[in-house]
């Protein structure tokens, strides 16, 4: 196939792509959207392989083979709940690929100083990326510390490594060569880099260390692009990397925290929220009933505690019944709940919740006050209202959906424990607030029973 027409099945491709991406903005044309999106990398995939310079189909497919492999594998065998540290995973497969990529272009001939300077971009970007999403990764499946780790000197520490990761591309760039002992400092350093970036960031603010990664991957595939000339790569990276960071920007704007703020100051490392202390009142599910047979508007706010549990579909049945009985029914969603963008939606919509009656934090809040009762479902940090009240809390600051201006609040969840930011909540001691302790699947289901007589 000739090179021109290899552009032009590109353009149909990255069409696909940008019309999958904006149907992908509504769930009513998001199943559609992912399906366009993947013909478009179809067709990029199979055009590509018509590529008169590729040197080995064989390895190719055994590259494919494996990788369908483990994608085959892990569709069927990760559970819903691990589904944000996949993302992290997919992430940092991303970064390793570039970096690959942009090391195997310096085997080629006659490159441009403008593709060295690319190929090195791919290297660090796609470096970086690698190694901070297996670390987010790490703190999200919590196999370790998932709060931001600081040491002193941490700042000097990573802007000195910054200055020798930038003299050492510097020196790469003036002589770049498969063999250049620059090559395989800057390789080391960006891995490093990777790693003391994710370190200092965790608690509340690992959304947008997760979006920012998603975003770095595209950048570094884009470069990746340029390093070889590939036009769907250049496209496609720029739209991940262009989709990652407005996600980044939106989560900042979740937490109110600027993107500085979130990369520099270390969650909740230096700052303790005052303890709190007061009286539980625990309901049981009996009761529970009693009052939401009564309520004229019940306002569900889900959290992760509600993947853990896989309590949507119960509650989905649990919010018709209560429409059944004549009330008012939302689910208040709140951006950063569960462990990644989007996670509520996706489990509602899993569970065929009518997408209208989804509220976001900033259209249910002035709202709330004439909320018969809020059901928190295994949210924790998004309705704390220590982040509002407690000047001294690492989450001060961040917007919270207020169930605690509602006239009843359940809390369901299994203890006392806290949520991923580590931060005590002052919502359970809560003169509205009724706890009703177990798996949320388990307490609403019994509930649902008692509405069924
Ligand atoms: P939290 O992590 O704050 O709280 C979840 C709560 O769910 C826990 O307190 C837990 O309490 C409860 N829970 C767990 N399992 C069950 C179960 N089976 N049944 C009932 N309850 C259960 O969740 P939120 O959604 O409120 O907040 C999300 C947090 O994660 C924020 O801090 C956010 O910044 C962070 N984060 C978000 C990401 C995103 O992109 N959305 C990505 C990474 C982090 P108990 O153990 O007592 O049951």
């Amino acid at each position: 196939m000739s090179i021109e027409l290899i552009n032009i099945w590109y353009i149909v491709a990255a069409a696909l792509f940008i019309f999958g991406l904006k149907q992908l903005g509504s769930p009513a044309t998001a199943v559609r959207g992912n399906l366009l999106s993947s013909v478009g990398m179809f067709i990029a995939v199979v055009v590509t392989l018509f590529n008169q310079e590729i040197l080995s189909f064989q390895w190719i497919i055994v590259a494919a083979v494996v990788g369908a492999i483990i994608g085959a594998v892990a569709a069927q065998k990760v559970a819903m709940t691990s589904m944000p540290e996949m993302v992290a995973l997919f992430n940092g497969s991303g970064g390793i690929a570039s970096l690959l990529v942009g090391w195997a272009a310096l085997y080629n001939v006659g490159n441009t100083t403008f593709t060295d300077i690319t190929i090195l971009l791919s290297i660090v970007i796609g470096g970086v990326t690698f190694t901070g999403s297996i670390l987010a990764w790490g703190k999200l499946s919590e196999v370790m510390v998932s709060r931001a780790v600081v040491f002193g000197a941490q700042r000097i520490f990573n802007a000195a490594l910054l200055i020798a990761l930038i003299v050492c591309s510097v020196l790469f760039c003036m002589d770049p060569a498969v063999d250049s002992p620059y090559l395989y400092a800057v390789i080391g350093l960006a891995f490093l880099f990777g790693v003391m970036a994710v370190l200092p960031i965790g608690g509340a603010d690992m959304p947008v260390v997760i979006s920012l990664l998603n975003s770095y991957s595209g950048l570094a595939a884009c470069a990746a692009g340029f390093a070889i000339n590939n036009n769907i790569l250049i496209v496609a990276g720029s739209m991940v990397g262009a989709a990652g960071i407005i996600l980044t920007n939106i989560m900042c704007k979740a937490m109110n925290r600027s993107l500085a703020n979130v990369l520099f100051s270390g969650f909740g490392a230096v700052k303790q929220a005052t303890k709190v202390e007061g009286e539980v009142k625990p309901i049981n599910t009996e009761d529970a009933f009693l009052i939401l047979e009564a309520a004229q508007s019940v306002t569900f706010v889900p959290g992760y505690g509600m993947a853990v549990a896989q309590a949507q579909h119960v509650v989905r049945e649990l919010g018709e019944l209560l429409e059944g009985n004549g009330a008012e029914v939302t689910y208040a969603i709140h951006p950063v709940a569960g462990r990644m963008p989007g996670h509520m939606n996706v489990l509602l919509a899993e569970a065929n919740v009518p997408y209208d009656q989804l509220i976001e934090m900033d259209d249910i809040n002035p709202r709330i006050d004439n909320i018969d009762v809020a059901v928190v479902i295994g949210a924790n940090d998004v309705v704390n209202p220590a982040a509002r009240n407690d000047e001294n809390s690492p989450i001060y600051g961040m917007p919270i959906i207020n169930v605690d201006h509602a006239r009843t609040v359940f809390v369901l969840k299994r203890s006392m424990a806290s949520g991923f930011s580590g931060v005590d909540n002052p919502l359970f001691f809560g003169e509205n607030t009724r706890m009703l302790f177990g798996d949320a699947k388990e307490s609403i289901s019994s509930v649902v029973a008692e509405f069924k007589g």
